[in-house]
């Protein structure tokens, strides 16, 4: 069966939503396989928001169109000080590690047919303010990512959910030893 991963963040854990949530995704058929509440240490959020210029590239990028979509491009240096994308990934990476290790999350391992892209699809768009209704970010969401680059933290938008099957099965790998997995 096909498993993905998905971290419930500390804007939800704060506000009480993990119930809420693990109901949404339990909803669609998708099945818990492992489960558990933890604070991540630095170590490990840097390892889950890698160095990698891929994924700083990624970020950068689509913060800059985002800031071009709603016409605030020169904020953008206002902001970060800078226009280049992998300078921006390398801010954002450092939000990201301050925020996933401020509060204790909940980590855990779904699996069902489809499961990556199943998630993804529930949990909606990177930005709460932007994120469809019926969606997880969309309506449970109060955050939008303009307003956590001026407060310069990343943006709170209750969930992670890994993107694709080979994210996922490195995610997993990294928060959670195979014994942990029901099934394994
Ligand atoms: P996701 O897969 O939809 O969560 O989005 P990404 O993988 O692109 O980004 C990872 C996380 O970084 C997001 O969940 C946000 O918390 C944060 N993030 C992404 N883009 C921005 C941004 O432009 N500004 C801020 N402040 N945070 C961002
Ligand atoms: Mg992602």
């Amino acid at each position: 069966m096909e498993k993905t991963f998905v971290i419930i963040k500390p804007d939800a854990m704060k506000k009480n939503m993990a119930g809420e949530i693990l109901k949404r995704y339990q909803d669609v058929g998708l099945k818990v396989a492992a489960i558990k509440i933890m604070l991540p240490d630095k170590e490990l959020a840097e390892s889950h928001y890698p160095k990698s210029d891929s994924q700083l590239l990624g970020m950068g990028n689509k913060t800059i169109q985002s800031s071009v979509e709603s016409g605030k491009r020169s904020s953008l240096i206002e902001i970060f000080g800078t226009e280049e994308p992998m300078e921006i990934g390398l801010m954002l990476r450092e939000w990201l590690v301050k925020y996933i290790t401020s509060h204790p999350v909940i980590a855990m391992v779904l699996e069902g047919d489809d499961a990556v892209k199943k998630v993804r699809k529930i949990t909606g768009f990177t930005d709460p303010s932007r994120a469809d209704k019926g969606t997880i970010r969309g309506d449970l969401g109060s955050d939008s990512i303009s307003k956590a680059n001026w407060d310069r933290r990343a943006t709170e938008n209750l969930v992670h959910a890994s993107g694709s099957l080979e994210e996922a099965e490195k995610e997993i790998n990294l928060w959670f030893k195979k014994e942990e997995i029901v099934g394994y």
